[in-house]
């Protein structure tokens, strides 16, 4: 193990099996904590010591037929009742709001349901607002290579699109169809930001790795790790959630592993991954997959405000 921790400070390219070697690494034993110092310094040294927030609003709700067993808008837990698009004017105040306070970056979020002809037309006028050269990026549901064209005509220039941990059994989604969305993305230019997620307490090292693997074969410039929250009435709730002692060796790893040219994420924002590899975190408006409130603002998404605040207390500038 002390060998592969050298190597792993040296910045050396990881391979399958030392990512697997260090995930089984002792939580809090005196090599978990080598393990976090190094990609924490490796973090420091790639990111300028610049911490990074950027900032989701989600702009509608309702039962989603990709039907994550860990999601809030999943169709067997959503009521068609409460569905919801935000206003778009209320999205262009909020947009102005954000740019404001300082975000770096802004995220649409739809579920899996919204169309894509009405989705164009309200990223449009969001973009309007966003100054010039400020990315934008689509949080939706899987497309094919013209309408990934069609996403970077009205402004985006990247996507967040993922396969998650056990894409087909804990959803009625694909892994064919995910891929097929991330390289119709690719091969427009679009941005690609992944993320290992959501990750629960069943998930193994390999399931893990194979996701790291996957952003760094699409060239994720932006990856993350997220753990899965538990929602109540969703199904995966009784499994429990990750230690967040846990969670920060994994992304510990992942940044060592995956080395993500622009910034390395976690979500929920986590001081200590903040501490372990990551220099970047998400502030949430409106609709939130991990969240019962359709205003997350005021529920468990973080504020701009608070989104800074934990920054700071890792000692990341802004
Ligand atoms: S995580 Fe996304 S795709 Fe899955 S059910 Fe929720 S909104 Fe739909």
């Amino acid at each position: 193990m002390k060998k592969l921790l050298e190597k792993a400070k040296t910045g050396a390219e990881l391979t399958r099996e030392e990512a697997l070697q260090l995930l089984g690494i002792e939580t809090c034993s005196s090599d978990y904590y080598t393990l976090l110092g190094i990609a924490n310094a490796e973090a420091r040294r790639d990111y300028q010591n610049c911490g990074s927030i950027l900032a989701q609003i989600g702009i509608e709700a309702s039962p989603c037929p990709g039907n994550c067993a860990f999601c809030s808008l999943a169709e067997s837990v959503f009521r068609k009742e409460d569905s919801f698009v935000l206003p778009i004017e209320t999205a262009e105040q909020i947009a102005d709001l954000l740019v404001q306070q300082g975000t770096d970056e802004l995220f649409l979020m739809t579920t899996a349901n919204y169309t894509n002809s009405d989705f164009l037309e309200y990223a449009a006028k969001v973009r309007r607002h966003l100054p010039e050269g400020m990315r934008f990026v689509a949080n939706v549901g899987d497309f094919d290579l013209e309408y990934a064209k069609e996403l970077r005509k009205v402004g985006f220039t990247g996507v967040y699109h993922v396969c998650r941990l056990r894409e087909g059994v804990d959803n009625d989604l694909t892994i064919a169809q995910r891929i097929r969305s991330i390289e119709a993305a690719c091969q427009v230019g679009l941005e690609l930001y992944y993320c290992v997620e959501p990750i629960g307490p069943e998930h193994t090292y390999e399931e893990m790795v194979e996701e790291m693997e996957r952003a760094r074969k699409y060239g994720a410039d932006v990856a993350a790790v997220m753990k899965r929250t538990c929602v109540p009435d969703t199904k995966l709730y009784e499994r429990g959630e990750l230690s967040s002692a846990e969670l920060a060796k994994i992304c510990a790893v992942a940044k060592l592993f995956i080395k993500p040219k622009r910034a390395m994420g976690v979500h929920e924002p986590d001081v200590l991954c903040l501490m372990s590899g990551a220099n970047q975190i998400y502030a949430e408006v409106s609709v939130n997959p991990r969240d019962l409130s359709l205003s997350t603002e005021t529920s468990r998404g973080a504020s701009m405000e608070k989104a800074c605040g934990f920054l700071r207390a890792a000692n990341w500038n802004r």
